[in-house]
Order: structure tokens, then C-alpha cells, then sequence
């Protein structure tokens, strides 16, 4: 079993490096994190496949070539403080807690956020606070963060979220209408909103972020 799991993931991350991830850190603290500790268990067999798994109330676990492209956007050394919008299974959060100093993440589904800190516990994870909440706004009282990652859908990014990011920090988020358009962005922050830098990393499928304060 033990066996059966390495060459999985081994070919997991061949399957990734093939994919364009070139970072080794981003590459072996995949490696490192297990990913069927976060799926249910009728889906833990798949853990190591590059797709979206379903976890419960109608979300998902991101697939890990994207988990991998958004940490790799962050460009991490380590001693980042980082707001992440969207906890779900906390694999994505886990993996950034192992690049950077600092974790905020926020989750609006209780039980998945119980799920995912019984799982950073587990893991022995200890640079991650997380938070039952709507996200919408971020976290303001905790802000400058180094960098935000929004892990759902967003029609347009608020400036407030923005406004929370120091200068040269980046945003790097899923935008766009459905789920059928959506682009994954990374924004670096400028002096103020005109400076702010835009790149594409391409088409990809979240679930939406849903609030109430709309
Ligand atoms: N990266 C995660 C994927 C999370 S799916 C993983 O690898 O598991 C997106 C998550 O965003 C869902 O759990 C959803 O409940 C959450 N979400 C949606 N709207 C939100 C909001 N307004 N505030 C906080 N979390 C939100």
C-alpha cells in the first residue's frame, strides 16, 4: 500500500514538472502532504490522480496542478504571511503552510472547516489559523497580508480585498462569471489600483464564492 502510494505520487509529480511546475519546493511539499488524509474515504484510492475530488456540500478539493500553479504564482521564500479565502479541505492551505510563516484561512461550510483542522492537527501544522466566517471581505483587522489566494470564483475582485495586500504582494485569483469562463489571475500590487500588474494563468473551474454581503 505504502509502496503502491510513492509511485503514485511519483508519478504525480512527473505528471506536474510535464505540466510546466518548476518549482522543486512547490514540487516536494506536494510530495510531502497527503492527500488522502483530506478526501472522504470512498475517495482516498484517487489521491494522487491530477483531478478535482468531491468532498462534500457541493465543493471540491482543487486538482493538484492547480494547487500547484497558484502556490508556484506566489513565488514563496518562506516568510510570508498569507490570507487564503476558501479553506475547503485545507490540502491547499497545508501546502502553503509548509512555504511561507503565516496561514490565515477562512471558510464559510463549519464542517469543513472542522474537517480541515482536525487534518492540520494531524499533520502537526501549527503556522495555520483558520476561521469559520464568510470571506468575502477578507480579514481587514489582520491585514497587510503578503499575499492573498482565493480558492473559489469570484465575478469581479473588490478593491477592499486588495487594499489588504501590501505593495509588490499578489492576489492570485479564479475570476470570471461562470464556471465555464473563468481565468486564474495574479494581480501584484502597486503604489495604488492603476499600478496594480495583471497576468493570466489561463482557464480554469472553481466553485463560486458565495456571501451574503453582496
Ligand atoms: N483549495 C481548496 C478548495 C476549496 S473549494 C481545497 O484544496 O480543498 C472553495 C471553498 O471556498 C469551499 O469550501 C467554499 O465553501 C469556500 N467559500 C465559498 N465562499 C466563501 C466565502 N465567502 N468565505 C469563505 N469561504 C468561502
Amino acid at each position: 500500500m505504502l509502496y503502491e502510494t510513492s509511485i503514485q505520487k511519483a508519478n504525480l509529480i512527473m505528471d506536474l514538472r510535464s505540466m510546466g511546475i518548476s518549482s522543486n519546493d512547490v514540487l516536494s511539499a506536494i510530495e510531502k502532504i497527503p492527500r488522502e488524509i483530506f478526501l472522504p474515504s470512498t475517495f482516498q484510492s484517487y489521491a494522487y490522480e491530477n483531478n478535482p475530488l468531491p468532498i462534500g456540500f457541493e465543493q471540491t478539493i482543487s486538482q493538484p496542478y492547480i494547487v500547484a500553479l497558484m502556490t508556484e504564482a506566489l513565488s514563496l521564500k518562506g516568510n510570508e504571511v498569507i490570507l487564503e479565502i476558501g479553506t475547503g479541505s485545507g490540502y491547499q492551505t497545508s501546502i502553503l503552510s509548509l512555504l511561507s510563516r503565516r496561514v490565515y484561512s477562512i471558510e464559510r461550510i463549519k464542517p469543513l472547516l472542522v474537517n480541515a483542522q482536525s487534518c492540520f492537527k494531524k499533520l502537526k501544522l501549527t503556522n495555520i489559523i483558520s476561521e469559520y466566517g464568510d470571506g468575502f471581505l477578507g480579514w481587514p483587522k489582520l491585514a497587510p497580508f503578503d499575499h492573498m489566494i482565493i480558492t473559489c470564483a469570484v465575478k469581479k475582485i473588490d478593491d477592499r480585498l486588495l487594499n489588504q495586500i501590501r505593495i509588490n504582494g499578489s492576489c492570485v485569483v479564479p475570476i470570471g462569471k461562470t464556471n465555464t469562463h473563468q481565468r486564474l489571475k495574479k494581480i501584484t500590487i502597486g503604489n495604488d489600483r492603476n499600478d496594480d500588474v495583471w497576468e493570466d494563468l489561463g482557464k480554469v473551474s472553481f466553485v463560486p464564492l458565495i456571501t451574503e454581503k453582496d
